[in-house]
Formats: structure tokens, sequence, C-alpha cells
């Protein structure tokens, strides 16, 4: 099995302005590893020239939470991966249950985006999980199957492991309500199988996150389960000293 590189992505959703952006970096960016895990901040449009500049010495990247499929259009309101390649930008999160729930983004949408993002050369980082009543009705297994292949059937078997995924239940987004560890693994083993069942080379390298109320206290025994690599963080990313920590949990 090669080693995967683990990733730690901080969404940082509707929050940080230039200058709340810069003041984190300031604190977070003397703290970030030099070398192992890939680090991720995800800063709102406005913000990421700032982080992409703050942080172009240091290694830490820097992500967009949406894009468009197309290059250009009509498309009033949206960013497309051209626009995020001209300002540095190395990734993008597609999928966010906060994007499928308000926004309407579907599986038809995100079957379009991800090839888009890799052949614009962006990093996806794309979003599944369950709700709650989906998971108290055993439906999580059908769920995420559904969602993975659904979004990542136009992405050719040779580019699945440059997809990074994170499993992300909805009951434990912004909850305080964390998967146990055990639930964590379950579910990304289940989405490794599914990539297995397309490319066993690409599953064996895709980069599995979990994220739902990762923390400081209990981002060690998530992020040591034997398919996770690493988490997507929402409201504890917002702290520079709690990201700084879960970062160190994992190096
Ligand atoms: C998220 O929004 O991707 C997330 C995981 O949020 P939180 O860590 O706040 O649950």
């Amino acid at each position: 099995m090669p080693d995967r590189v683990p990733v730690l992505a901080a969404n940082w959703k509707m929050h940080k302005t230039i200058e709340e952006t810069e003041r984190f970096l300031a604190e977070f960016l003397p703290r970030a590893p030099g070398s192992g895990p890939e680090v991720i901040v995800c800063p709102p449009f406005p913000s990421l020239k700032a982080a992409v500049e703050h942080c172009a010495q240091s290694g830490v990247r820097v992500a967009a939470q949406n894009m468009h499929e197309e290059p250009e259009g009509a498309f009033t309101g949206e960013v497309s991966a051209p626009m995020l390649l001209e300002i540095g930008v190395d990734g993008v999160i597609v999928g966010h249950s906060e994007r499928r729930q308000h926004f309407g983004e579907s599986d038809e949408a995100l079957a379009r985006k991800v090839p888009a993002a890799l052949r614009a050369g962006l990093e996806p980082i794309l979003c599944v999980g369950e709700n709650e009543s989906q998971r108290d009705s055993d439906e999580t297994e059908g769920i995420l199957t559904r969602q993975i292949e659904a979004d990542l059937a136009d992405v050719p078997d040779d580019r699945l492991a440059d997809v990074v995924i994170a499993y992300e239940p909805i009951w434990a987004i912004g909850t305080g309500r964390t998967a146990s560890p055990d639930q964590a693994q379950e579910a990304i083993a289940l989405i490794r199988a599914r990539i297995e069942s397309r490319s066993a080379e690409a599953a064996a390298a895709v980069r599995i996150l979990y994220g739902g109320s990762v923390k400081p206290g209990n981002a060690s025994e998530l992020i040591t389960q034997p398919d996770v690599d690493g988490a997507l963080v929402g409201g504890a990313s917002l702290d520079a000293g709690d990201f700084a920590a879960i970062v160190e949990a994992a190096a």
C-alpha cells in the first residue's frame, strides 16, 4: 500500500475578512509543519488572494470553497477554475453538504465539477456524507455509494487518486457530535471499497478525510484510524491555535 500523505484542510465557510485571514496566518504559519502532512486553508473568495500571498513560502496550500464547472459564461455570481488558478489557488472544495442543502448543488453538477477541476489543475476536495435520518434508517452505505459513483462518474480511473474525498456525516457538522473513530473508519473503508471497484491502485492511493466537529481533543483518535487520511475541519479551524494543534496531532 502506498504511503498516503495526510491532509488537514481548514474550511472557514463564510468567515474571515482579508484582515482576519492575515491575522490568522501570522499566528498559524510559524506553527505549520515544513514537511509531512498537506495543510490547506479554504477562505471565502475575497480572502483567497491574500491567503495565497501569505502562504507563498510556507508549504501551506490554499483552496476555494466552490467553483463553477464552466471556464466562463453567463453564470452570475459564480467563479471558474481559471479564475482561481490565476490568483494561485491550488484546490477547491466541492459538494459540501451546506452547498448541497442551501444552494441545490446536485450530484449531476458535481459529476461535471470534479473532472473540470482536475482538468484545470485544481485539487478537488469532494465532500460526501449521510444525514441523521439516513444513518438511523441504515441508508449510510447506499447514500455514500450513490454519491461516490455519481460524483466521480466522469473522472478517469487514472485520475481518481488525484481527488481528495472528505467523508462528512451531516449530523456531525457544526453540531459538536463527532462520529466515533469506528464509525469514521467504517464509512471511509466503504468509500475506499467503492473506489477499489474501479481501480485497486487508485483505492490504495486516494486520500479520504473525516470531517465533522474535529477538535484538538479528538483529532488524533480519528486521524489514526487505518483508512482515515486526515481531516476537513470547520469550526475549530477558525482559531489558529486550535487548527495548529489539529495539524500537530496528524504530523
Ligand atoms: C465542515 O464544515 O466541513 C465541518 C467539518 O465543520 P465542523 O468541523 O464545524 O463540524
